[in-house]
């Protein structure tokens, strides 16, 4: 029997993220701002940046801490799974939204999740870890919503970079948004 749990082949890019590309750092940092500092681990937002951020807020399965679009895009999408999918509702699990910190592989830049415009997504006891070419069958059947709530899945970064577990709002989506807060 089939489980959300279950780490399954990536389905070939062509199939996911289709106009939507992965948000730049200088289109965040021009939308946002400064989030704080560039740290190894997670450091509190600082600034401006913080009048954005909505925290602890309630999206259906679990409470996240975020970007104000953001976590109301997310409360969107999961209205949609709790209607569609109601097994994915039920089981799925939040590895974290919004850390200040820098990108593991890309120490002198701005981790998405910074500007908590990012969330990892995974199912039973453990995420499925960056650089491992699978997925848990559940964020397979996630990536559809959130694809179409302009989020890009990781899943699609290439090597070392595939990361399955994450989605972070697309450059597409970010370039929309007003300036300042919502
Ligand atoms: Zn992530």
């Amino acid at each position: 029997m089939s489980q959300l749990n279950d780490r399954i082949p990536i389905p070939p890019k062509d199939t996911m993220n289709t106009g939507l590309s992965p948000a730049k750092q200088s289109t965040m940092l021009a939308k946002f701002g400064k989030p704080g500092a560039l740290t190894k681990n997670c450091s509190p937002p600082a600034g401006k940046f913080k009048l954005r951020v909505k925290s602890n807020v309630d999206i259906g399965p679990f409470k996240v801490s975020g970007l104000d679009f953001a976590v109301e895009s997310l409360r969107q999408i999961f209205a949609e799974v709790q209607q569609q999918l109601p097994e994915v509702f039920a089981q799925v699990k939040n590895d974290g939204m919004l850390c200040v910190r820098h990108r593991r592989k890309a120490p002198t830049l701005f981790s998405n999740h910074s500007f908590g415009c990012a969330i990892d997504i995974f199912f039973g006891t453990e995420a499925v870890g960056q650089g491992t070419h699978l997925t848990h069958r559940g964020n397979f059947l996630l990536f559809p919503f959130f694809n179409r709530h302009g989020w890009y899945w990781g899943a699609e970064f290439s090597g070392d970079f595939v990361d399955s577990m994450h989605f972070e709002l697309a450059e597409e989506t970010i370039l929309k948004l007003p300036n300042g807060p919502l």
